[in-house]
């Protein structure tokens, strides 16, 4: 009897170290076929009653010390909800802006540690760039991120299966609203924050990060915010779209 019962007890440590440690044993069925990356909300087939009206909103490239805060006070004040696809390396620096997003209702995604171009790096670090962001992630909000985005929204095989091996869905875009570079401009962006429809998801950035343009976009957003309920479009986070999926 007391071996069986240390047999068990052994068992368990066994499943909750493998649990723990996120061990996953490769599907080797879908080697070659990993899931299509999600674009729109149109993935999500069975869209019920309450979604059938909404848009997803992702921020890229925070938490930023400046711009985040201000966007989650906007996004707070319209009651808009959400994703945000956060760098490991700025969530390490800023893990209380992380938890403010998470604690204001809005979902988190990975979207790379340092944001290198997927097809610029080695396999090695192309796969931590993944790994070490969602064990940063879940140190800071206890849950393993479920959404994966690679930087400048460019597929490579081994992140992909990365993501897939930690039971993430690659999430693109189908409308940018092209908050960087020349093109970002406040008209620009207003016109493009005009033309969401339902089942988009859409791209924006949070992060000051290069060439975007977050303070224009916070100009940008409480007009669009507004017009939603006009609109009779309503903003859901990807994670509420999964429970329905
Ligand atoms: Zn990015």
């Amino acid at each position: 009897m007391k071996v069986y019962l240390r047999i068990s007890l052994l068992r368990l440590q066994l499943m909750s170290l493998l649990a723990k440690s996120r061990l996953l044993i490769p599907d080797f069925s879908n080697w070659f076929s990993l899931p299509k990356p999600i674009y729109s909300l149109d993935a999500f087939a069975q869209i019920n009653e309450r979604y059938k009206q909404a848009i997803c909103l992702t921020f890229d490239d925070g938490p930023d010390p400046v711009y985040t805060p201000k966007i989650l006070s906007l996004l707070a004040d319209y009651n808009a909800k959400a994703t945000f696809f956060v760098m490991g390396a700025a969530a390490e620096q800023h893990p209380e802006l992380v938890e403010q997003i998470v604690k204001d209702g809005h979902a988190i995604g990975n979207h790379t540690y340092a944001h290198h171009h997927p097809w610029m790096i080695n396999t090695a670090l192309a796969k931590s760039e993944v790994a070490r962001t969602s064990t940063i992630l879940e140190r800071i909000t206890g849950t393993v991120p479920r959404w994966f985005r690679p930087p400048f929204g460019r597929l490579r095989g081994v992140m992909r299966k990365q993501a897939y091996l930690e039971k993430m869905e690659t999430v693109l875009w189908n409308h940018s609203i092209i908050d960087w570079g020349p093109l970002g401009t406040h008209a620009g962006i207003t016109q493009r924050l005009d033309k969401i429809k339902t089942g988009d998801i859409v791209l924006m950035h949070d992060g000051k990060r290069e060439h975007n343009h977050p303070d224009i976009i916070l100009q940008c957003l409480p007009v669009f915010l507004r017009s939603l309920h006009d609109k009779s479009l309503v903003t859901a986070t990807l994670d509420e779209f999964s429970q329905i999926k």
